[in-house]
């Protein structure tokens, strides 16, 4: 790939996956239309789900999957001392994800009722900047694809990378879409940081906030308006932490 006359470096990449459903590296191997184009721009050395190479010497790795296990902590300090920059893909390498929601229940109860005399090795969900440092992250549930091409672009040329500074509403309204909060359906997307082009309310569904809070999100102005369409602050609370981005800020 040239760009401006210049051939930019192809940076070793690999993939790795933690606890997590593999959604969001499922995204970058389905893409048919630019995976030969992603393929050319990285070496990828370590992605199970795509190449049977199992190499160490990658300059970026990019972690998939929230940790509830001791040994993927042991596993994850490994990478993280491998990799030059670690990027934390999906909500669940961002926030713990839908496995947060364990973190409410007495583990111990749930392991004997769930595998009865064969317990499963099982800890506190824990996102993955909780135990190492994270150079970058890439929220969603799934991960857009647009999105990550984009910022493996930035990543190859050595350029930064800007998030949306502002919420999923913005770009709803680009979709024309009607407001969900007038159809009657509560919706994250005034607080929910965008990026996303707002799939959620143009499918007809209200945003459960994925991506996390947006810049300078207002939640007491946003529970008040909740309030005013009738939607109590127990569901609004149990929309922001379905996937646990808005973790500490309410
Ligand atoms: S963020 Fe969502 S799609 Fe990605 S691995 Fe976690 S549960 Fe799956
Ligand atoms: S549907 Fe949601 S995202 Fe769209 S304008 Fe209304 S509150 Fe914002
Ligand atoms: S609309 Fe909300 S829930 Fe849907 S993808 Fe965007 S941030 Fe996530």
């Amino acid at each position: 790939m040239r760009y401006l006359g210049i051939t930019p470096k192809t940076p070793r990449l690999a993939v790795f996956d933690f606890t997590c459903c593999e959604g969001c590296e499922l995204q970058l191997a389905n893409k048919e239309e630019t995976l030969p184009a992603f393929l050319g721009a990285v070496d990828i050395v370590n992605f199970r789900e795509i190449s049977s190479d199992r190499r160490d010497d990658y300059e970026i790795a990019f972690v998939e999957g929230s940790i509830s296990r001791d040994d993927e902590v042991a596993r994850l300090q490994t990478i993280r001392k491998n990799a030059r920059l670690l990027v934390a893909l999906g909500s669940c390498a961002c926030f713990g994800g839908v496995n947060r929601m364990k973190n409410a229940y007495d583990l111990d109860q749930a392991n004997r009722e769930v595998y009865g005399d064969h317990p499963k090795p099982t800890r506190p969900v824990r996102a993955v900047r909780e135990l190492v440092a994270v150079d970058l992250q890439i929220p969603g549930c799934p991960v857009s694809k647009a999105e990550v091409e984009r910022i493996v672009q930035h990543l190859v040329l050595g350029l930064p990378y800007n998030f949306p500074a502002y919420p999923v509403c913005v770009e709803c309204k680009q979709r024309f879409n009607v407001c969900m909060w007038d159809k009657g359906q509560p919706c994250l997307g005034p607080i929910a940081l965008a990026g996303c082009d707002a799939p959620c309310p143009s499918a007809g569904l209200g945003c459960y906030g994925c991506r996390g809070p947006a810049p300078d999100a207002n939640l007491t102005e946003f529970f008040d308006m909740a309030r005013k369409h009738g939607v109590s602050d127990a569901d609004i609370q149990e929309r922001l932490h379905f996937f646990g981005g808005f973790e500490g800020l309410r």
